[in-house]
């Protein structure tokens, strides 16, 4: 037993916090604490949704009343409940209405799934596929073009949608009026063939033209949705979540199902405001949004603005230098770089914080350059602003991270995912520079681990996890292979740190007494298996203030 933790049962037991018993006590456990000392413990009390007593089973079981019921874990894994700061669950809005493509393995699969949503649809009713696949494990070893789609769905319009982009059928292309003549709007691309017509590829902004008639689900849609979203990230061990942007509604729709009981994680939300609009209606934007802050029950806070795309992914990652084997092409940049500046300066004005999403170093820099604006005009160093993604953040960037007090707000899932893609367009040694977690340690930068689900489809933190610690991915390379960090360090990055982005370090993310009662049961010990197994880890039960949202304690 460490000392920390009975000194902390002794200053308990002086106070008055035991003049009321524990609720329930687990026992028996090996608990993985995550305090500043990386403490084990056997046993924990929960009362009122808090921790009351963290320790050994003869400690913890002092706050045992007549009533408190004691439960035997027989020795199993617990953690601190996972924080996903980045993870988009307001698209499980339209879930209900998609055709599922997660597990497809062929563009043939595709097309089976979309014919059998014809069938039941009326002609000229669109139709919208899920993430969950991914091109590598195609059996065609190619992305789907819009004949593909043509052939299964003649006379409806399909679009599904990939990781910054949207494959669309040819009745899509011709509702969004892209033809071979369509120039590429500003930070987007319209794919075309040999002949010059559209393949129906569309990168990142020359999407919105088919999502604009995409289907807007009903409201009992949306809420069928949500529960299917909330249950699935609480399968996977997430407690806390950041949604890094939506609209002033989706934080209209949360608050309600927090008011209802039904949100099953703590929420963290961001407004989304297009950066690259004018800034007078940004501002009247900025003017209009409710209060900056936390709701004060631990369940739901927004004082953010994000999203706003700096640049795009994998393939259109903004970059210092031209991509290998593409003279003259460095990416997109979706912003101005002056109008950014000024686009900063008002959110810190308004009192609120900014995540960009800019993954290649010169996104970076471009966020760095409007931050470093921002603060001359309103100091941001304490208010722990992000830049979310950052793949390519290096040396060049550090200095100034630490002087805006940033923290990056990472998703290794990407790595993980689509590595391959990345090694495809950027090359060594550049795609080896993606995350480079051990540099960023060694360098006093900060992160907090996401998901960016559904492009990784959904909020899995043992994985984030696992990569963060093996550099080990879905696709089979490895980018980056000497970047792993410990499973301490990674395990922080997926609950204190993540805690720390919304100034709650001293309410969750951690197990220690007085924190929320938000841990997990794990299927085998995290800090003894060999690495490679921490991908095969099950999650046996969420708690959520005391509170199974997933599983059971047994
Ligand atoms: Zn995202």
């Amino acid at each position: 037993m460490m000392r920390s933790l009975m000194l902390t049962i002794a200053a308990l037991s002086s106070s008055t916090a035991l003049a009321t018993p524990a609720d329930f006590i687990i026992r028996d456990a090996h608990i993985v604490t995550v305090d500043p000392k990386f403490s084990t413990a056997e046993a924990v009390a929960i009362q009122d949704g808090r921790f009351i007593a963290v320790g050994s089973d003869a400690e913890v079981l002092k706050t045992r009343g007549p009533n408190t019921r004691v439960i035997d874990l027989h020795g199993e894994t617990v953690l601190p409940g996972f924080n996903d700061t980045h993870v988009h669950l307001t698209a499980g809005k339209d879930l209900e209405n998609e055709v599922d493509l997660t597990h497809i393995r062929s563009i043939k699969d595709i097309q089976a799934a979309i014919a059998a949503r014809v069938k039941v649809s009326k002609p000229g009713e669109p139709i919208v596929g899920t993430r969950g696949w991914w091109e590598y494990q195609l059996a065609e070893d190619r992305l789907p073009t819009r004949a593909d789609l043509d052939a299964v769905a003649p006379n409806n319009p399909v679009a599904i949608p990939g990781p910054h982009y949207v494959i669309a059928n040819s009745l899509a292309l011709k509702l969004a009026g892209v033809t071979r003549d369509t120039p590429d709007p500003q930070g987007g691309q319209i794919y075309k063939d040999s002949n010059g017509e559209p393949t129906g590829l569309l990168m990142d902004n020359a999407s919105r033209a088919v999502r604009r008639f995409m289907p807007r689900p009903t409201e009992a849609q949306q809420l069928a949705g949500m529960k299917r979203v909330l249950a699935l990230v609480n399968s996977h061990g997430l407690t806390s979540a950041g949604d890094p942007s939506g609209s002033v509604e989706d934080a209209a729709m949360y608050r309600r199902l927090r008011d209802q009981g039904l949100l099953t994680v703590r929420l963290d939300f961001a407004y989304n405001i297009d950066p690259a609009e004018p800034l007078d209606k940004a501002e009247a934007e900025l003017r209009a949004l409710p209060e900056p802050g936390a709701d004060g029950d631990g369940m739901f806070r927004a004082d953010e603005i994000g999203e706003t795309g700096l640049d795009g992914a994998e393939l259109t990652a903004l970059l210092e230098h031209d991509y290998p084997g593409k003279p003259g092409y460095r990416g997109l940049q979706k912003v101005p770089t002056e109008q950014f500046k000024q686009f900063a300066a008002l959110v810190a004005k308004h009192g609120y914080r900014l995540r960009p999403h800019a993954v290649g170093d010169a996104a970076i820099d471009e966020a760095l350059d409007a931050f470093d604006y921002a603060n001359s005009q309103t100091p941001i160093t304490d208010r722990r602003w992000m830049i979310d993604h950052a793949f390519l953040l290096g040396p060049q960037h550090y200095a100034r991270v630490k002087r805006l007090g940033l923290i990056v707000n990472s998703q290794y899932m990407h790595n993980y995912e689509l590595g391959a893609l990345i090694l495809k367009a950027w090359k060594r040694p550049l795609a080896d520079r993606s995350e480079p977690y051990r540099q960023w340690l060694q360098n006093g930068i900060m992160f907090a681990g996401g998901s960016d689900g559904p492009i990784s489809y959904y909020a899995e933190p043992l994985l984030e996890i696992y990569g963060e610690v093996t550099r080990g991915t879905q696709w089979g390379g490895r980018l980056g292979p000497d970047q792993g960090i410990s499973r301490e360090d990674a395990i922080r990055s997926v609950t204190i740190n993540g805690a720390y982005t919304t100034f709650e370090e001293k309410v969750k993310g951690s197990i220690e007494p007085g924190k929320y009662a938000d841990f997990v049961v794990l299927s085998a010990d995290i800090m003894k298996i060999p690495a490679e197994q921490i991908r095969d880890l099950k999650v046996l039960a969420t708690v959520l203030g005391g509170r199974t949202v997933y599983g059971a304690l047994r």
